[in-house]
């Protein structure tokens, strides 16, 4: 088999794969679990057939993998690859770009430009902002957070990159209580230090709550999100941000997931994200809603040359403009992860990521009654795609989240909520339909009557 028929037996067997992900356990079996100490050989001193590697890869790999990419997952946030965003990215994967700057990859470089015009569109973000594609949130994040300090300091008259921090004004981080991990884990790997930081208090929807604001002023940088892990609930944008502005502080918002909302039209999911278009720098996911394959996020920032500066990599051997990518994200060699955005968009169309949004929404609605129907205790106000809900003793849902994973026929996980466990679902995959979601509500009703 040459090279290129092995290339052909890869995309062959990606499609079995897909295809048969819509039946497969979600979980994998204990036995397909076992089967992968057939991975853990010695490194072969002289190289084994690329075929047989495939082979190996396709037959124990694939069985070991969680059907997350298929309709009958409900854990984390996970979302599955739409067709378009795949294939585009099947296709660029050929290409095998380095996506840093034009002279590198005009086409790269052009669709990135494009995308992130059309990703600002679709968010309703100020079309100036600059958007770099990054590996992920947790990466954007840092970007974000960095440009903001960087440009926090440069006002208060502290040149960053010469000085570094030491002896400078500080800069104090104000975030939610429940700030995602990573923002937190993004500010301890910029040194803000985790006991330095200031928590800002949530009301019982998990919302910051806006009487209880810690002080601001220009020298902090006040991190919001949209979308929280458990309930996805909003901040109140509309009442924080102008007060933060105000005191001449600079606003960042996680909107991981939630940012996505505001595609809508409806007014429950519009309404979630009012005044958000104020803040000044915001990172979410394509990789989590928008239905692209990993690694793929964004970092938007209202002051495109904060951003450009911050993130700069230019050396004389590979200058470039203020918007090449290398100059946006962290990566220097990077593949262009704006293009499965891109092919997300021009596929679904503004009104089409609108309906994949609102559907989710309404079948998460759906769930959250259903399962209150049923008995068990839904703790959030289903604002988005989000339920969680327990059993009326922990032992129980303790239990049922067993139940349900070692089942095969679904998947989600547990969390802690207010001290106690809890269960999470979330609806983000395009591939989830009205019978996904009856066979999730059945598989919990029978498992309620044999457990409780
Ligand atoms: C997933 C998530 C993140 C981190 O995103 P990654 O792309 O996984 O790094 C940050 N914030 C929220 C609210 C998330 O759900």
């Amino acid at each position: 088999m040459d090279e290129l028929n092995l290339l052909a037996d890869a995309d062959a067997r990606g499609l079995r794969y897909t295809e048969g992900n819509a039946t497969r356990r979600v979980f994998p079996s204990n036995e397909a679990i076992a089967a992968l100490a057939a991975f853990d050989e010695p490194l072969p001193a002289n190289g084994l057939p690329a075929a047989q590697t495939l082979e190996l890869l396709d037959r124990i790999g694939s069985a070991a993998t969680t059907a997350s990419n298929g309709p009958r997952y409900f854990g984390f946030v996970i979302g599955a690859a739409l067709p378009a965003a795949a294939a585009a990215e099947r296709l660029m994967l050929a290409w095998d770009q380095c996506a840093s700057t034009f002279d590198n990859s005009p086409v790269a470089a052009t669709l990135e430009r494009i995308a992130g015009r059309w990703v600002l569109d679709a968010l309703d973000l100020p079309r100036a902002s600059a958007v770099g594609f990054g590996t992920s949130a947790t990466a954007c994040t840092l970007g974000a957070l960095a440009s903001a300090r960087r440009a926090l300091l440069a006002r208060q008259g502290w040149d960053f990159d010469r000085q570094g921090l030491i002896g400078g004004p500080e800069i104090k981080v104000v975030v939610s209580e429940l700030a995602h991990i990573t923002v937190k884990k993004a500010l301890r790997i910029l040194g803000f230090g985790l006991d330095r930081i200031v928590y800002a208090s949530v009301d019982e929807d998990g919302r910051v709550d806006a009487a209880r604001l810690p002080p601001l002023d220009a020298r902090t940088i006040l991190c919001l999100q949209a979308g929280e892990v458990n309930t996805g609930a909003f901040d109140p944008f509309a009442q924080i941000i102008p007060r933060a502005r105000e005191a001449g502080a600079w606003v960042h918002v996680d909107g991981a997931f939630g940012l996505w909302a505001r595609t809508s039209a409806q007014a429950a999911l519009a309404g979630l994200t009012a005044g958000i278009e104020e803040a000044d720098s915001w990172t979410t996911d394509a990789h989590k809603w928008l239905n692209t394959p990993y690694d793929c996020a964004m970092v938007i920032c209202r002051d495109a040359q904060a951003l450009a500066e911050a993130m700069n990599s230019d050396a004389a051997y590979l200058s470039a403009s203020a918007d090449a990518q290398k100059n946006l994200t962290l990566e220097f060699s990077r593949r262009a992860r704006g293009i499965p955005v891109w092919a997300a968009l021009r596929t679904l169309g503004r009104v089409g990521v609108a309906h994949m949004i609102e559907r989710h929404h309404a079948y998460a609605r759906r769930i959250g009654e259903e399962l209150a129907r049923l008995g068990f205790e839904v703790l959030n106000r289903v604002v988005l795609n989000q339920v969680l809900f327990r059993c009326e003793t922990d032992d129980a849902t303790v239990a049922l989240r067993g139940a349900v994973q070692a089942s095969g026929e679904t998947w989600f996980g547990g969390t802690t909520w207010q001290g106690r466990p809890a269960l999470r679902i979330s609806v983000s995959s395009w591939r989830t339909q009205e019978e996904d979601v009856r066979a999730l509500l059945q598989l919990l009703a029978k498992l309620r009557g044999e457990l409780v």
